[in-house]
């Protein structure tokens, strides 16, 4: 039986990586998914790959206006939704001691100011029982050389869903977590990672995620299996950031 049948999702950043796979998951699942991402041509092979049951809408997260469009088109077209995936994300290593202005304003405008406000203008969405589900990483509890930003972005998330499980209690709103390891992905290469900068021996089960191994924990929290799960940091490393 599927899991999410009648549900209305939304995947920000859902044309590449982690939100790509989530998106697939969550249409398997019964769900329609809108998919955002800031280029179109991606959005449209994201959409292309998903098949069905999906829209894609270009938009850029840190963007109010942007947003605003977002939800209005979610609006007329479905007129609520049942689950966000706030997965949007970017990510850079820069050392203290060269930490620019722009680096700063860029990592801590999509990660945290375009992550709340997904959040806050899609509330007169939400139905009765949501499920928001923020993309934070295991740098929000663990130091990692040159990505003191970008870890302090992911800290900021862990703690938005703290409060906002007491700001949201009075609709039975659940807001979750969702910390992954090192997931090889379009961003991962990006960045130019290699297995020097995350080798696997500090993985205890001795591998690296897969996109596939995040969204099964998001589907978990977006579902019922989930019904009592509520403010947690759910880590889905390999137990990287236990040890
Ligand atoms: P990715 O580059 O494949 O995906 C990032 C997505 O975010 C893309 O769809 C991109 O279009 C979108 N995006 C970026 N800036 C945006 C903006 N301003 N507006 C709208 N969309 C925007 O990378 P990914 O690894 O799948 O990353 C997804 C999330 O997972 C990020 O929040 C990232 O921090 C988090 N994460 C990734 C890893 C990993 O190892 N890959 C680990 C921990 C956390």
């Amino acid at each position: 039986m599927q899991k999410l049948t009648g549900k209305v999702a939304l995947v920000t950043g859902g044309n590449s990586g982690i939100g790509l796979t989530t998106a697939k998951y969550l249409v398997a699942e019964g769900a329609y998914v809108f998919i955002t991402g800031r280029r179109q041509a991606e959005l449209d092979q994201a959409v292309e790959a998903i098949g069905k049951n999906v829209t894609g809408i270009q938009n850029d997260v840190s963007n109010l206006a942007d947003l605003d469009r977002l939800f209005s088109i979610i609006q007329q077209e479905k007129g609520k939704l049942d689950i966000v995936f706030a997965n949007a994300g970017v990510g850079e290593f820069v050392p203290l001691g060269s930490i620019t202005e722009k680096h700063f304003d860029e990592t801590f405008n999509i990660n945290v100011k375009g992550l709340l406000f997904t959040v806050q203008k899609a509330l007169p969405l939400l139905s009765e029982g949501a499920s928001i589900i923020l993309n934070a990483s295991v740098a929000s509890i663990t130091g990692i050389p040159a990505l003191s930003v970008y870890s302090a972005t992911k800290a900021a998330v862990r703690s938005f869903a703290r409060t906002w499980i007491l700001d949201l209690k009075e609709h039975q709103i659940r807001v979750n977590v969702v910390s992954p390891g090192v997931v090889p992905t379009p961003s991962y290469y990006r960045l130019g990672l290699t297995d020097e900068h995350f080798p696997v021996s500090a993985i205890p089960l001795g591998r690296v995620g897969t996109t596939n191994d995040i969204a099964k924990a998001v589907v978990f929290l977006a579902s019922d299996d989930s019904s009592f799960v509520n403010g947690i940091e759910l880590f889905v490393d390999g137990g990287m950031a236990q040890i």
